[in-house]
């Protein structure tokens, strides 16, 4: 790119941070909610229902599959996809709206969706989040207590294929701590690929 290449100056600053269902990213997510409250987080919309303690407009914006169509429809998903029997998509706007001001943007999104990020922005720096053992993993997902079994199975179908993804990843961070993976983020946010 040329120098002052606006456009592509912005999709630097694009962080996609993914890896398996129960790996930890809404923990991360969480915590740098909580401790930097100035980074700003695209909020995926979702045709699940909110878990105990999820907010609308806050950890995702819960939608109908009727209204999740229509965003498809118009547009107005940046990327979205089928996950575990349902749908989540990132807003387009909100994200474009800070990549033309030049801001960094953090998507936290499964692996098709990383995918279609990669294909229609090349620039954006992709980030793998790993767990720091299989078995932590299997534990991690089974220890959630939210879900039916069935659901975990599917997800844990889902961890296997998602891992094998890792070497598509620009980087990997392991989730061994999350205060470790908040600062790595962090610094990667300050300091895109070049
Ligand atoms: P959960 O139901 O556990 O909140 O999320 C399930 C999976 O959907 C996670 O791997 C999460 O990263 C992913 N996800 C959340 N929002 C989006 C999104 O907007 N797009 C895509 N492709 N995946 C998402």
């Amino acid at each position: 790119a040329e120098p002052g290449d606006q456009s592509n100056q912005a999709e630097k600053r694009l962080i996609v941070l993914s890896g398996p269902s129960g790996v930890g990213k809404s923990t991360v997510v969480a915590a740098l909610r909580r401790e930097y409250p100035d980074v700003w987080l695209s909020v995926s919309v979702t045709t699940r229902a909110p878990r105990p303690g999820e907010e609308d407009g806050v950890q995702y914006h819960f939608v109908s599959d009727e209204e999740f169509d229509e965003l498809v429809a118009a547009d107005q998903l940046l990327e979205w996809a089928q996950f575990a029997g349902n749908r989540y998509g990132t807003p387009r706007a909100p994200v474009q709206a800070r990549l033309t001001a030049g801001l960094p943007v953090l998507l936290e999104i499964e692996l098709q969706g990383a995918r279609q990020i990669r294909e229609t922005m090349p620039e954006a720096l992709h980030v793998f989040l790993a767990p720091p053992s299989w078995d932590e993993l299997v534990r991690r997902l089974t220890g959630r207590g939210t879900e039916a079994e069935e659901v975990i199975q599917r997800r844990l179908e889902t961890a296997k294929v998602e891992l094998a993804a890792e070497k598509e990843f620009d980087t990997t961070l392991v989730n061994t701590s999350v205060q470790d993976v908040c600062g790595e983020l962090l610094a990667l946010m300050a300091a895109p690929k070049v």
